[in-house]
Order: C-alpha cells, then sequence, then structure tokens
C-alpha cells in the first residue's frame, strides 16, 4: 500500500494510529538530536520526526540521505505535537517515523517550492510541473475547477446541454487573425482554429437544442498581454426564443451563483449603461465603477476664452480628484509625463488646484481668472482641497486618453480593491464601426449580431448610427464576457454582410452554410461567450490569467517547456504539400 492518509488529512483524533504516507520531501531540518522532515502532496504537509537514541540509527542515516523533492513513501505512527502549527491544517499532530523508502530521488530544483519562490518567470515556464508544485498555483487550478463544476451546475440547471463543436473549422471573424492548419489530404487547404464557435452554437440552434453551453477552448493569433493568451477558455452559451433581457438575466443570475458560491459574496443587480454614457462618463466600454471620477465636459466654459488649445479642441474634458490639490509640480510633472506616453498620447494636461483657502492656481492661469475656474469647479463639482485634471482634443481620442489617466489616478490613490466587485451590463453598443485603416464599417461584436429592429432601416443609408442588441458583461474595468442577439433572417444576414463590404459571393463563400440554415426555420436567438481564464483570476483578485491556465505560453506565444513552436522535418513539410520560405527566398 502506498498511502492510507493523505499529507493534509491526519488531526488530533487519529494520535497513536499507524499509517502510510507518500509525497515530495519539501523541507529537512536537522537539529542533530532531532530531524524534522515535511512531506508535501496536494492536500496538505505532514511533519514527520527522528529522533537520535529513539529512531533506529540505520533510519536516521536514510533521512539524511533524502535532498528536497525526492518521493518518498514513509512509515510511522501519529503522535500529538508539543509545538502546534496553526498553519497547516495537520499542524496538532507529528509523525513519529518507523520506515522510509525512497520511490524516486530528485535532483535540485532550479527555483525553490516555495510559496514565494526565487525563480524568475522564463525558468519557472521552462519547468512548469515544479512551478505547480507550489501552492499558489495549486490553488489558482483548484479554484479553477471549482469554477468550470459551478458553472457547470448552474448551466445544467437551466436546462443548457453541453455540446462539443469542432476545432478544425474554417474562418469565424471575432476581429483577430487565425490560426491556421494545413491539410495533408487537401493539400493547399487550411483549416483554421476557432476563434469562437460561433456559428456552430448558432446552427445548433436552428436544429432546435434551444440552450447550448460549453466550456471551449478558442484560438486568436492577437499580439499578447497579460490578460490575454493564444488558446483560452470560454464559457460560450446560445439560447433560443429569448430577447437581450431574457439572456441578461440568466446570466446575472450565473454570475450572481458563482460569486456567492466561490467568494461567498452576495452581488447586488447588476447597474445598466448604455455604450454612449460609457463613453462619455468613463472613456471606455469597460468602465471600473469601483470608484467615481466620473468625466465633466468643458466646451462651453473653457472654448473661446483665448486658449488655443482648447478652442482648437473637439472635447475639453477633465476629471476631479479629491484632496489632491497638495500636489507637488514635481507630482504634477510626473501626472503630465504620463499622459505624453506614447500609449497614452496626450500632448499636455491641464491641471487646477483648488486650495484649501479657496484660490485657484492652475497651468493656465493666463487665460482664465480666479471667476473663471471657480465656474469650472462649479462644473466638476469640486470643493477646496481637489484637483481638477483636463485634457482635450479629439472627441474619441481624447476620452480614451482620460480612461487611461482616471484609471492612473484611482490606482493612485488605491480606489481600485480587487476585493471590491462592481459589476454591470454595458448595452446598447453600435453595431459597426469605422475603419480609419481600410475605410470601412466593421462589426463591432461579430457580423451575426442582429441590428436593434427600429434601426434597421438605416443599415444601408446611416450604418454608422445603427444600435444593436449587444451587450457586455463588465467587471472592475475587465471585460468578462460580451454576446448578442442574432440576426436569425437570411436576407437580413445578406444585408449585413453587404453593409460589411462583401461581395454577394464573398458571403456565400464563406459564410453560405449559415445563411443556408437559416432557410430552414432558424429561430430568433441570442448568446453570450464569458471568459473563463479571466473569470477565474478576477476571483482571485490577479490581474494575470497565466497562473490560471495550467500550461501557458509566453509573450511570445512560446510555450517554454515543450518548446513550440517549432520547425517540422522536411518529410512532414512534404506531406503536407508546403515549403517553408527562407527569410531571403521570400
Ligand atoms: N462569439 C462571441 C465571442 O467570442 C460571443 C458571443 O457573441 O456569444 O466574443
Amino acid at each position: 500500500m502506498l498511502r492510507t492518509h493523505t499529507c493534509g488529512e491526519l488531526r488530533k483524533k487519529d494520535v497513536n494510529k499507524d499509517i502510510v504516507l507518500s509525497g515530495w520531501v519539501q523541507r529537512i531540518r536537522d537539529k542533530g538530536g532531532l530531524i524534522w522532515i515535511d512531506l508535501r502532496d496536494r492536500y496538505g504537509i505532514t511533519q514527520l520526526l527522528l529522533e537520535e537514541g529513539h529512531s533506529p540509527a540505520s533510519l536516521i542515516k536514510k533521512a539524511r540521505s533524502l535532498g528536497r523533492e525526492f518521493v518518498v513513501k514513509i512509515t510511522g505512527k501519529v503522535i500529538k505535537r508539543i509545538a502546534k502549527n496553526p498553519k497547516l491544517s495537520t499542524g496538532e499532530i507529528e509523525i513519529d517515523l518507523t520506515g522510509i523508502e525512497i520511490l524516486n530521488s530528485s535532483k535540485i530544483p532550479p527555483f525553490t517550492i516555495e510559496d514565494n519562490t526565487d525563480g524568475g518567470e522564463e525558468l519557472r515556464m521552462k519547468y512548469r510541473y515544479l512551478d505547480l508544485r507550489r501552492n499558489p498555483l495549486k490553488n489558482s487550478l483548484l479554484l479553477r475547477h471549482k469554477l468550470s463544476l459551478e458553472t457547470r451546475k448552474y448551466l445544467d440547471g437551466k436546462g443548457f446541454v453541453e455540446v462539443e463543436t469542432p476545432y478544425l473549422i474554417k474562418s469565424t471573424p471575432e476581429g483577430a487573425r487565425d490560426f491556421v492548419v494545413p491539410s495533408r489530404m487537401n493539400q493547399g487547404e487550411f483549416y483554421a482554429l476557432p476563434q469562437s464557435p460561433q456559428t456552430f452554437k448558432q446552427l445548433l440552434m436552428v436544429a432546435g437544442y434551444d440552450r447550448y453551453y460549453q466550456l471551449v477552448k478558442c484560438f486568436r493569433d492577437e499580439d499578447l498581454r497579460a490578460d490575454r493568451q493564444p488558446e483560452f477558455t470560454q464559457i460560450d452559451c446560445e439560447m433560443s426564443f429569448v430577447d437581450q433581457e431574457d439572456i441578461l438575466n440568466t446570466f446575472e443570475g450565473m454570475i450572481k451563483y458563482l460569486f456567492k458560491e466561490i467568494k461567498f459574496i452576495d452581488l447586488p443587480e447588476l447597474a445598466r449603461m448604455s455604450f454612449d454614457e460609457a463613453m462619455q462618463l468613463y472613456g471606455t466600454d469597460k468602465p471600473d465603477l469601483r470608484f467615481g471620477m466620473e468625466f465633466k465636459e468643458l466646451n462651453e466654459v473653457a472654448k473661446g476664452k483665448g486658449f488655443r488649445v482648447f478652442d482648437a479642441a473637439g472635447l475639453v474634458v477633465g476629471i476631479n480628484v479629491k484632496g489632491c490639490a497638495g500636489y507637488t509640480r514635481k507630482q504634477l510633472d510626473k501626472l503630465t509625463d504620463f499622459v505624453k506616453r506614447p500609449q497614452v498620447g496626450a500632448k499636455g494636461l491641464v491641471y487646477v488646484k483648488y486650495n484649501d483657502d479657496g484660490s485657484f492656481k492652475s497651468s493656465v492661469d493666463k487665460f482664465f481668472d480666479q471667476q473663471a475656474l471657480k465656474s469650472w469647479a462649479e462644473f466638476f463639482d469640486a470643493q477646496p482641497g481637489d484637483l481638477m485634471l483636463v485634457l482635450s482634443g479629439e472627441t474619441n481620442i481624447v476620452r480614451k486618453q482620460l480612461s487611461e489617466l482616471r484609471l492612473e489616478m484611482g490606482e493612485r490613490l488605491k480606489l481600485r480593491n480587487p476585493d471590491n466587485y462592481k459589476a454591470l451590463w454595458v448595452v446598447d453598443f453600435p453595431l459597426l464601426e469605422w475603419d480609419n485603416e481600410t475605410h470601412r464599417y466593421h462589426a463591432m461584436h461579430h457580423p451575426f449580431t442582429a441590428p436593434k429592429p427600429e434601426d434597421v432601416d438605416r443599415l444601408e443609408n446611416q450604418p454608422g448610427s445603427v444600435k444593436a442588441n449587444a451587450y457586455d458583461l463588465v467587471i472592475n474595468g475587465v471585460e468578462i464576457g460580451g454576446g448578442s442577439i442574432r440576426i436569425h433572417n437570411r436576407d437580413l444576414q445578406k444585408r449585413m454582410f453587404a453593409t460589411l463590404g462583401f461581395t454577394e459571393e464573398e458571403a456565400q463563400k464563406q459564410f453560405g452554410f449559415l445563411m443556408n440554415a437559416f432557410e430552414y426555420g432558424a429561430p430568433p436567438h441570442g448568446g453570450i461567450a464569458l471568459g473563463f481564464d479571466r473569470l477565474a483570476a478576477m476571483f482571485a483578485g490577479k490581474d494575470s490569467i497565466r497562473d490560471f491556465i495550467a500550461f501557458p505560453k509566453n509573450n511570445a506565444g512560446r510555450d517554454l517547456m515543450i518548446d513550440s513552436p517549432s520547425t517540422i522535418s522536411n518529410e512532414q513539410l512534404d506531406e503536407l504539400g508546403l515549403k517553408v520560405l527562407k527569410k531571403t527566398e521570400k
């Protein structure tokens, strides 16, 4: 028998029991007369004890030959511990060792397998299986497991069925590049890995499955960031005979259920905000509502006063930062540098300090006297002691810039506490988005999203003004999910493709299968997908999704452990009918 118990299991009530444990040697403390060994497995740590004069000499010798991360099977008797360790679930007992069997030795690990390790990111990724032994990663994966279980429970309880859809498909447009897989049997042709199962879940609705879900891998060839991986998991859902309200209610229910089961938090009813309002008040479609600092538009009081920068701007807009009038020159310079960084891209920052004595000091004193600045303060609802920060420029651009500054101020003032959760629905997204580079409209969500019925007539003539029944779930400034009511009518889908600049042949070639299906009784339907890795990270209060994925890729899209992507042999290339061009041949 390799074990009678796990390393996290034994308690005071087990004292005097003869037990067998197996696990990894976490630590050995050799104090001469006494030797302690911490034995670890997934379930916890149990302390083993050897005592000179009490334990057999051969056993003590064997214990001294063990190294960190050796795999051992031990026998012994449970005894009461004198110095209890309240940090361990097994902290009230220890094991009086009677036998040690080495099941496997271990090289010295390249970094310490402790909660706070000395290993750098790259090294830990290369030895991911060692990193995964550490508690923080183990806990992340256990949390992920619980999340998937509870998600399935909730959806099953609501009548959703999990259906698997294929990975070797044809491009689905979700706005990213496809990963492609060459076909050996059809040389010169390629599968695309799904950016999402969008068209398949819609076809399942045509097939009458009514409520579908899937915890599914999606693949997007995008530039990577901390919260992005080339392959990631979605909770993908679709429902028939529903309107937007039904979907929002169902998934508001799910998110509340998950918060309750996993975080023991009763999430209040989710706020709803239109896309337009979110852009106007927060400059982003994923506002972080853990703090206020809403935008105030100042065109009325700031333009036409001789300050050229403002006069030339489409929008003068600012935020009021409570209690920061005491900011020093240096601090304000730092903020100016922040907004001028290429990632933010503002030309400069205007500040107005509302001093405690009621006077104002600003960077635009030349153009705005005390009276004028007082009218700004009224606009901002500012109090003495506050600091007003103002940007100006082209409306959409300046809103984005101020949004960055708002988040930065929220961060500085510690208003973005990861344990405080503020969730909302952003609704009424525009159907289309103008792309200045390609000079055409793109679907803001995807081309299967339905225009609002009252806007359909404007699809051809004023496409930019058409709103969609599309919605995003946003928590703490992170887009956790998004979805829409879909088009289920062939003619409307055709009009949508035409608006997006597809010729009829192109639309037929790429999406004929879906439009054909719409001719065989497609029910009204809609759905949503939630980022599963992100949700897990959020529940743990983390920004990066990497530690919630067992084997993630680095920022260059590489798996450092298996060393992928890699070249393939000429035979494989030949079989696939491919030729890799050297850089010089291109
Ligand atoms: N397919 C969409 C996505 O992956 C979600 C949806 O519309 O249901 O973002």
